[in-house]
């Protein structure tokens, strides 16, 4: 019997029946962009950036949604593969408000994609997703130079009226990614493709503003979107996502546990993406809370030192006077009443290891189970 094998860029791979060229190519780290494809979910085929050529095969095909079969000898960046690529980035940043720029591989300088948006050093009139956006990646990566592209007149003006979330539909490149994540991953049926031809959009209900519609925030349709299309209402501080660092944590808001990386800006979280699509238990989604829930960090009113009742107005005082008073009321109290009469109430606001703590001090120190959380679903 013949093996299910097949050859990509000369590297022979095994398959398993019904597996796709890109999901083959991803399983065996062989790079095949993609600006649509959405892992775990059906494919949208509106992108054409993952073309791939097959030997024998007159047209290019979209590895998202071509099935492997046995014997097939693909090449992911032949010439032609390239030079399609090319030419649909270059057909994206044509569509719509793409104001940014990238570095030309032989002179190092800045090459904006339309006409008079950057000043020398090629940082003026940012797009929010600069330096973190999967397009100007992609232009980059092919070097597609469309200087003096006039800007399509995109009129679309930007949707600021959301909590959380800006949405600029004149950046957007209709690759659908938004939609597949609402209603494949997080199943909110939020939002759809509407209209048709050259007024195709994103919509929610009948176009209304998302805070109008049936979407709940929970921003998976911002992490996967590629472009400046949708973007987070309070990051990038200084406009440069680059200049972020990621700190991988787990979610304190309640016990499912969500894995998900910080963006951190001189020391201030400036966004929230879940982790890895691999990793469990939330494979990167989250909820409202654990994506957007992240002020109290550094909120201006946080407490910072203990404060003590004293003629009933809360006063500042040290820990150490804090510390004893609190243990004299606790030891008297268990005097009095026994250990059950205490109960402890722990947060979401603090680290997992901080309730950890607060749970051992409360059976070990105080010797009562009456330990509960602010949020245990
Ligand atoms: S969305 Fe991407 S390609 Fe478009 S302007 Fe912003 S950074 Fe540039
Ligand atoms: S925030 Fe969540 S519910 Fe709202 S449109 Fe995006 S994916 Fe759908
Ligand atoms: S909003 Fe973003 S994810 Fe949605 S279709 Fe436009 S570019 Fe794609």
């Amino acid at each position: 019997m013949e093996k299910n094998i097949i050859t990509i860029n000369e590297n022979s791979l095994t398959f398993e029946p019904g597996e796709t060229i890109l999901s083959i190519a991803q399983r065996n780290k062989i790079d095949i962009p993609t600006l649509c494809h959405l892992k775990n979910t059906t494919p949208t085929n509106t992108c054409k950036i993952c073309l791939v050529e097959i030997k024998g095969e007159p047209d290019l095909v979209e590895s998202c949604s071509t099935k492997a079969a046995i014997g097939m000898v693909v090449f992911s960046e032949s010439p032609r593969v390239i030079e399609a690529r090319k030419e649909n980035i270059s057909r994206m940043l044509a569509s719509g408000n793409h104001n940014c720029a990238i570095r030309d591989f032989d002179t190092n300088d800045w090459t904006s994609f339309q006409l008079g948006v950057l000043k020398d050093d090629g940082k003026e009139d940012l797009c929010p997703a600069w330096g973190d956006c999967e397009l100007q990646n992609l232009a980059y990566r092919y070097q597609v130079k469309t200087k003096g592209l006039p800007l399509n007149g995109c009129q679309y003006e930007t949707e600021r009226v959301n909590p959380f979330i800006i949405r600029d539909f004149s950046r957007c490149i209709l690759c659908g990614r938004c939609v597949k994540a609402c209603r494949e991953i997080q199943v909110n049926n939020a939002i759809e493709f509407g209209y048709a031809g050259k007024d195709l959009k994103i919509i929610a209900n009948d176009d209304a503003v998302l805070k109008d519609s049936d979407c709940v925030f929970c921003g998976e349709c911002l992490q996967v979107c590629p472009v400046g299309a949708l973007i987070p209402d309070k990051a990038f501080r200084d406009d440069r996502f680059k200049d972020t660092h990621a700190v991988r944590t787990t979610c304190s808001f309640c016990g499912v546990g969500c894995q998900m990386d910080l963006f951190v800006q001189d020391n201030q979280i400036v966004k929230i993406d879940g982790a890895d699509v691999e990793l469990p238990p939330n494979n990167a989604s989250l909820c409202v809370k654990g994506r957007f829930g992240f002020n109290f960090v550094s909120a201006k009113d946080r407490l910072t030192q203990p404060l003590i009742k004293k003629d009933g107005k809360q006063v500042a005082a040290s820990w150490d006077e804090a510390l004893e008073l609190v243990a004299q009321n606790f030891t008297a109290i268990k005097e009095k009443f026994g250990s059950d009469a205490i109960g402890v109430l722990t947060s979401a606001r603090v680290t997992n290891e901080d309730n950890y703590v607060a749970q051992k001090f409360t059976r070990a120190v105080l010797k009562t189970n009456n330990i509960d959380h602010c949020a245990r679903l």
